[in-house]
């Protein structure tokens, strides 16, 4: 088992290890050892760390966890094909952690233990919890289908239990590591520097974020699942019935493979 890094460069040279990347492999270090009980969990996976080094990788996030058998992964490896070949064992780690070039390039600690906290709390509620993982799949894909609920996109992934219970704790551990005062320093600047509305609500959010109360994740997911779960089965047979699969939109194709992970773990 073991925690391995792996940093793209533009390089004719190859991939290699900059000065920044000695950093970034540090701070990585760092944190899990600061998740305490849990840091014993994630020694024991394996679990690549890939920083990107393109500025448009097709992946719009700070950071992203792709786990093998889920839906994620196969998107993640088509976009990364050349993974396969670099890395050795590839389809050994069972995680992948993405953090992107705007993590990656950044000076602030703060900012790079917050992205990497929440991606390594992602692996502890896999692990803990299966269920809501594929879940969660479910439901996103399923807001992806509704017109009406695309524009809440970004405000439904915020609200989702396993997102609130990420964001909670890489706050917690990035207070350990850094101390509150910095911690409260990069958030406010988040907040100053905002590029857009979506930017600047990310960065509220984890401002305002309580991290003192206890978070209960399953009761928590239950009740997010309950709210959707009616109208996301109606939704699944309108797509079903469809039947032919090139009349399917892209969104609804998802949804369907989303729906078939999560039933091999319960039945939806
Ligand atoms: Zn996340």
């Amino acid at each position: 088992m073991s925690i391995d890094f792996y940093f793209w460069s533009s390089s004719r040279k190859g991939d290699s290890i900059s000065e920044n990347d000695e950093l970034n492999k540090e701070v990585v270090e760092e944190t899990i050892k600061k998740f305490e009980d849990g840091s014993a969990i994630l020694k024991e996976q394996n679990i690549l760390v890939f920083f990107d080094w393109m500025c448009f990788s097709l992946i719009h996030s700070l950071g992203r966890l792709i786990i093998k058998d889920t839906p994620s992964y196969k998107t993640f490896i088509y976009k990364f094909a050349f993974l396969k070949f670099k890395v050795k064992n590839f389809s050994d780690y069972k995680f992948i952690i993405y953090i992107s070039r705007k993590v990656r390039k950044e000076d602030d600690k703060v900012f790079k233990v917050l992205t990497i906290a929440h991606e390594l709390q992602h692996i502890i509620q896999f692990i803990n919890f299966k269920d809501i993982y594929y879940q969660n799949a479910v439901l996103m894909s399923y807001f992806w289908t509704r017109e009406n609920l695309k524009n809440e996109l970004n405000e439904l992934y915020r609200k989702s239990p396993i997102h609130v219970d990420a964001f909670k704790k890489s706050k917690l551990i990035a207070i350990k590591v850094c101390g509150i005062e910095r911690v409260d320093n990069l958030i406010e600047k988040k907040i100053d520097n905002a590029m857009s509305e979506n930017d600047r609500n990310y960065w509220s959010n984890i401002k305002y974020l309580d991290i003192k109360k206890s978070y209960d994740l399953q009761k928590e997911a239950q009740k997010f699942w309950d709210i959707y779960e009616d109208e996301l089965i109606l939704k699944k047979d309108e797509i079903e019935k469809k039947k032919k699969i090139s009349e399917l939109e892209y969104e609804e194709e998802t949804f369907l493979e989303a729906c078939e992970y999560y039933s091999k773990t319960r039945r939806l």
